[in-house]
């Protein structure tokens, strides 16, 4: 039987600086690149499917396209009329990156508002992703119906993961901002921080605070990353383990690293429930993604299969 993953979020168009006037068209987004990093280490028996809306426009069925062409499938990808991806450019002003966005009226903020095709989607995975900027593109109203229906896949035996991936400025309120990551946190069974975020804005002293605050909201497993400092694992029913990440001579760009760390871990965690090699390829695979450009690096540039 086909299993699947569903990873929950919106991707948008890049535009990055190529030749001079000249603009790369790409396409990403924090749970769109944990798709693709989870189809490229997934066993074949799994399929890696992908939430969101798009327009009908041409660039929306050309990020369609572009998904597929990754093996990642878009069946649960609404199409909504007058709506389009949100889009975002990265300058680069002597090696620092700094963003523009264009998404405040984006398709993907309509992802969760047809309770029918939601709930049809979730039924019919057995791991679903999101993150903390899926919640914060979405209305209110639409975070209650996003979170109620994986309130119920947890219940019916899912697996439900969650990276707080907390974005201040994606929130017009800090109060709403940390109450709607603790909402996502307290409805998923796998939580899967970034500790540098987790310091400053909830002011965990270590690693072992942020597991302990995401255990008490009900989370049975957490996976902390701290960058090079490394990952600590708290699965339920083992002692905490940490895991060293992996060498990296020469860090060229650290987007996706979280990402790439959350797709690899959950391919390779869904085949054995062995926490501990799914990190440790997890790091293998983000290392190799910090030595390359972009967001999304080619197969080729990733280590092979654990
Ligand atoms: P995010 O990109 O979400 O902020 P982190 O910075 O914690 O997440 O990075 C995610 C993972 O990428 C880490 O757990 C680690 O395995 C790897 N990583 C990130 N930065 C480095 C680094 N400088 N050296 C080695 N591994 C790194």
């Amino acid at each position: 039987m086909m299993k699947r993953m569903l990873s929950i979020g919106e991707c948008m168009v890049e535009l990055r600086q190529a030749e001079e006037g000249l603009l790369r068209k790409g396409y990403a987004g924090d749970t769109f690149n944990t798709a693709y990093y989870a189809r490229l280490a997934a066993p074949k028996d799994w399929a890696v499917s992908y939430l969101s809306a798009v327009g009908i426009d041409k660039v929306s069925e050309e990020m369609l396209g572009f998904m597929e062409s990754t093996g990642v499938e878009t069946g649960f990808v609404r199409r909504v009329e007058g709506r389009t991806p949100g889009l975002y450019m990265i300058h680069l002003d002597k090696g620092e990156r700094s963003f523009s966005y264009w998404r405040s009226a984006s398709a993907a903020k309509t992802l969760a508002d047809d309770p029918v095709h939601l709930r049809a989607a979730i039924e019919q995975s057995d791991v679903v992703f999101f993150s903390g900027i899926t919640l914060a593109i979405l209305s209110a109203d639409a975070v209650e119906a996003l979170l109620s229906e994986l309130r119920r896949a947890r219940t019916a035996g899912k697996t439900v993961v969650f990276d707080p991936n907390i974005r201040p400025h994606l929130w017009q309120d800090r109060t709403v901002m940390l109450d709607t990551i603790n909402a996502g946190a307290a409805v998923a069974n796998l939580v899967m921080p970034s500790f540098d975020d987790e310091a400053t804005h909830f002011g965990d002293a270590d690693p072992a605070a942020t597991i302990a605050r995401y255990k008490a909201l009900g989370a049975e497993n957490v996976v902390v990353k701290d960058g090079a400092n490394g990952i600590t694992l708290s699965f339920a029913g083992k002692p905490a383990e940490f895991i060293t990440a992996t060498r990296v001579d020469k860090v060229v760009d650290t987007t996706s690293a979280g990402d790439s760390f959350n797709g690899t871990f959950l391919a390779r965690y869904v085949q054995d429930g062995d926490a501990r090699a799914a990190a440790t390829a997890a790091a293998r695979a983000a290392a190799a993604v910090i030595g390359h450009h972009g967001a999304l690096v080619p197969r080729e540039a990733l280590p092979a299969a654990a």
